[in-house]
């Protein structure tokens, strides 16, 4: 079986580049569920032009051969902690992880492990190309007073804690103002070696920083009210984790 690699499509270092990239003599998985098939793909930018056979290869273009080898688009992981390490004994490292994953072939992330000082700073280093690494959408954690993501004097910095419908309005404001990608909300009261139910997030609670979610544009403006979308209209920002997207999904059932 041929060796499978693969060559990240969406790379920070191809972003914003005139000139046309075109990887030639792969075999393609275009991850619609088609079969893998030999193809020339052209990239221009951010964008992926063509992938066909036939493809014409730009005047000027950067050609890589890639034959022998297997193209895939970039994976997702929907949820890690980049600054954990995944070595037992060894310190968490950013810019390691980050290049660990796109070495893995891994072009988007969803970090949870950040609080809302780090975002501006940290987008700040991926953007000037100072770290190398996937595509990172950045959390701002809430939780309530003692609940999970609270351990070893976490909240209130590292994660926000809300235990009613007031507070949450509160700490939803000071989230956004650090306009954070998603919102991580610890909803069902587990924690290290504990049962569900130590500190539980009521969904009165759980709504102003879903509702706050759901109703932002775009643009990233300040939305009003009479600007939210339909109720079963998530935008892709409207990430969360999973135990809250279960609990939403039962609530928007209700
Ligand atoms: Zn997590």
């Amino acid at each position: 079986m041929k060796r499978l690699i693969g060559i990240l499509l969406f790379s920070v270092g191809l972003c914003g580049q005139p000139v046309a990239v075109v990887i030639r003599g792969a075999r393609v998985v275009d991850g619609t569920g088609a079969p893998a098939r030999m193809a020339t793909v052209v990239i221009r930018g951010t964008k992926i032009e063509a992938v066909a056979s036939d493809a014409a290869v730009p005047a000027g273009a950067r050609v890589i051969d890639a034959a022998g080898q297997t193209l895939m688009p970039g994976l997702f992981d929907l949820h890690t902690h980049l600054s954990a390490s995944a070595v037992t004994g060894l310190a968490g490292d950013w810019g390691k992880s980050l290049k660990a994953y796109l070495a893995c072939g891994v072009t988007t992330v969803n970090d949870y492990a950040t609080n809302g000082e780090m975002l501006a700073p940290l987008r700040q280093l991926l953007s000037a190309g100072a770290l190398a690494g996937p595509r990172v959408n950045m959390a701002v954690r809430m939780s309530t007073p003692g609940g999970h993501g609270t351990e070893a004097g976490w909240g209130d910095f590292m994660t926000l804690t809300a235990a009613t419908p007031e507070q949450a309005h509160a700490r939803t404001k000071i989230a956004l103002a650090y306009r954070p990608d998603v919102i991580k909300v610890f909803t069902d009261g587990w924690r290290y070696g504990t049962a569900p139910n130590l500190s539980s997030m009521n969904l009165e609670t759980l709504s102003p920083p879903l509702w706050k979610m759901r109703m932002r544009p775009a643009s990233r403006s300040s939305p009003t009210r009479s600007a939210w979308p339909a109720p079963r209209s998530l935008p892709a920002r409207a990430w969360m984790c999973w135990r809250t997207a279960l609990a939403m999904r039962k609530w928007m059932r209700n």
